[in-house]
């Protein structure tokens, strides 16, 4: 009888002690959770597409879109100059200059502006234009960081 006793008050005793340890565990898990959250906080910063000299906000992840089937298009310019493009719906955080030309566009039925960084004034790009006021932006891949590439 005092054997089966003195199981009982051992469970019991263990019980008690064990059980702030899982409370413990408990928030350990929770703080986890919260760790998590900021890497998610975190990633949605890091959702911004910037300017790569001035780390200006240009657009973000969600604006990327096709044109022909692809985001990505290379070019080459009159002058030879090869550029990387990729397709954005908008990019806020560009200024368009310059009149609006058909001349040499890349994009059938657009014409274009020059897009430069509405902080620093860097070139990033086009903006390509429709005749129906469709537009999209064309930019240069190694003129942003975007670090889910
Ligand atoms: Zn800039």
């Amino acid at each position: 009888m005092n054997y089966n006793l003195s199981i009982y008050h051992a469970t019991q005793f263990k019980f008690f002690f064990r059980a702030p340890s899982e409370k413990k565990n408990g928030n350990n898990t929770a703080t986890v959770f919260l760790e998590k959250d900021q890497e998610r906080n975190n990633a949605f910063k890091d959702e911004f597409i910037r300017c790569r000299v001035c780390n200006h906000k240009i657009t973000t992840h969600k604006e990327k879109i096709n044109i022909n089937d692809s985001h990505y298009h290379t070019f080459a310019n009159p002058n030879g100059m090869i550029f990387d493009i990729g397709c954005y719906k908008t990019a806020l955080g560009c200024l368009n200059t310059g009149p609006p030309t058909e001349e040499f566009s890349w994009f059938k039925g657009y014409s274009w502006q020059v897009a430069i960084c509405a902080s620093c004034l860097a070139h990033l790009g086009w903006v390509f234009l429709s005749a129906n006021n469709n537009f999209f932006y064309g930019l240069i891949i190694d003129r942003l960081i975007d670090s889910i590439k």
